[in-house]
């Protein structure tokens, strides 16, 4: 038999971690989970390293990585130069972390020329370009996208030249606030924010999913991974959640791929394509579906696509901005120091007053303007504070 693939999963214990663990659960003479890194949550990683004795673990919290080697008596790594020593030393790195944390990560793991089954879209978002740069330097390096709507697309593209498309349509449930008028939008509250209508994810990628920014982080995660213009990629809504997207071929075909909204499928896919094995899951049945509907986003009531498809034409520096002034709005929004809506007025501001840095883009750059874009957001939400 087979030695098993060994697996690197970061972001172990969040929702995509999670999903992960069942996979190899299911899995478990295919993969052998070779390490486990999160930011601080030690109960969980104390759990996981029981279920996994041999898997070596990170934690990000310097304290918290004391903590779990206390529970766990195993050594634990600490920092980023933990999670990137693990990062090199696997065959496949699941990258499950949230946030523009798991850029530096997905670029190690290219350096290493790894298979990436990747998660985490912040990276795309933040670094694309740089990503795929690093990619056609380490020829051995793959990613294969976990995210829904992207797995889909790679499951219908299988292979096929850009040439071949036309467009690409990226399904979006429309979350909590599809059917919301827009003046109401001002009385959304984070529980009503963080109550999405089909799927259970973790707090962040729910609350862009509620203001939309999620689908726009998805065109920009589209634009880099498939090579295709923002003017092929288009959004549709899609409430069932069923079909998680589609190509349309420059013949006239248009193929989708359907299933349950589960994560677990992508993630086993992205883990194993070409080959598909067997996953104990919901089977979708066709009688039950009864109606599938499809219609065009409202760009008015969410301003954060509109936001991100300009962020994303206008390309340098701009969707590192987007990304990382998102990130802190997002996050004052859990706070609940700031409203819905400051969340895309945030954004705007930032991406008007964060210059962009000409000449040719590099990591440096992308992370100067990070850098900047989090202050200034930070600024935007103090003063939000204050007036309030
Ligand atoms: P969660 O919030 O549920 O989990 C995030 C994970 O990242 C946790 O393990 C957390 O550790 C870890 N983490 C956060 N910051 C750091 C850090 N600085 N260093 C190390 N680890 C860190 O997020 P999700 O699982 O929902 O999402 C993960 C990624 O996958 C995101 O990019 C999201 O957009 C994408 N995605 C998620 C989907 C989903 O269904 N959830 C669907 C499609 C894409 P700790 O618990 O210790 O804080
Ligand atoms: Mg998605």
């Amino acid at each position: 038999m087979c030695e098993p693939e060994s697996l690197c999963l970061l972001g172990a214990t969040g929702s995509i971690g999670c999903s992960a663990l069942d996979v190899i659960r299911q899995h478990n003479r295919r993969f052998s989970l070779h390490s486990a890194a999160a930011h601080s949550n030690v109960q969980k990683m104390a759990e996981i390293s029981r279920e996994h004795p041999n898997a070596k673990l990170a934690l990000f919290d310097k304290n918290s990585a004391l903590e779990l080697q206390k529970i766990t008596g195993k050594n634990v790594l600490a920092g980023m130069d933990g999670l990137l020593e693990l990062v090199s030393e696997c065959d496949l790195v699941l990258n499950g972390l949230t946030g523009s944390v798991g850029c530096e990560p997905t670029l190690k793991a290219i350096e290493c020329g790894k298979k990436i089954a990747l998660a985490n879209k912040e990276t795309l978002v933040m670094a694309g370009a740089i990503i795929k740069e690093a990619l056609k330097k380490n020829p051995a390096a793959k990613i294969t996208p976990v995210d829904s709507e992207h797995n889909a697309i790679f499951q219908c593209l299988a292979g096929r030249g850009t040439e071949e498309v036309e467009n690409l349509l990226i399904t979006a449930s429309g979350g909590p606030f599809r059917e919301l008028p827009a003046e109401k939008f001002s009385q959304i509250t984070l529980k009503d924010a963080l109550n999405h209508p089909v799927w259970s994810m973790g707090k962040k990628i729910t609350i862009d999913s509620a203001s939309m920014m999620n689908k726009g982080l998805e065109v920009i995660e589209a634009h880099f991974l498939f090579d295709i213009p923002y003017e092929q990629i288009k959004v549709a809504i899609h409430p069932q959640s069923i079909v998680h997207s589609l190509v349309q071929f420059r013949d006239g075909s248009l193929m989708a791929q359907l299933g349950a909204p589960d994560m677990r499928i992508p993630i086993l896919c992205a883990m194993t394509f070409p080959e598909r094995l067997f996953l104990e899951t919901k089977r979708i049945s066709l009688p039950e579906i009864q109606n599938l509907t499809f219609y065009e986003p409202d760009f008015k009531k969410f301003p954060c696509l509109s936001l991100a498809y300009k962020a994303g034409k206008a390309g340098g520096t701009r969707t590192a901005v987007l990304n990382a002034a998102n990130e802190i709005l997002v996050n004052a929004f859990i706070q609940e120091k700031i409203s819905f809506l400051d969340i895309p007025h945030g954004i705007e501001h930032c991406l008007a007053k964060i210059e962009e840095q000409h000449g040719e883009l590099n990591l440096e750059k992308i992370l100067f303007v990070d850098f900047s874009a989090r202050e200034e957001a930070k600024k935007f939400v103090e003063k939000k504070c204050w007036n309030t």
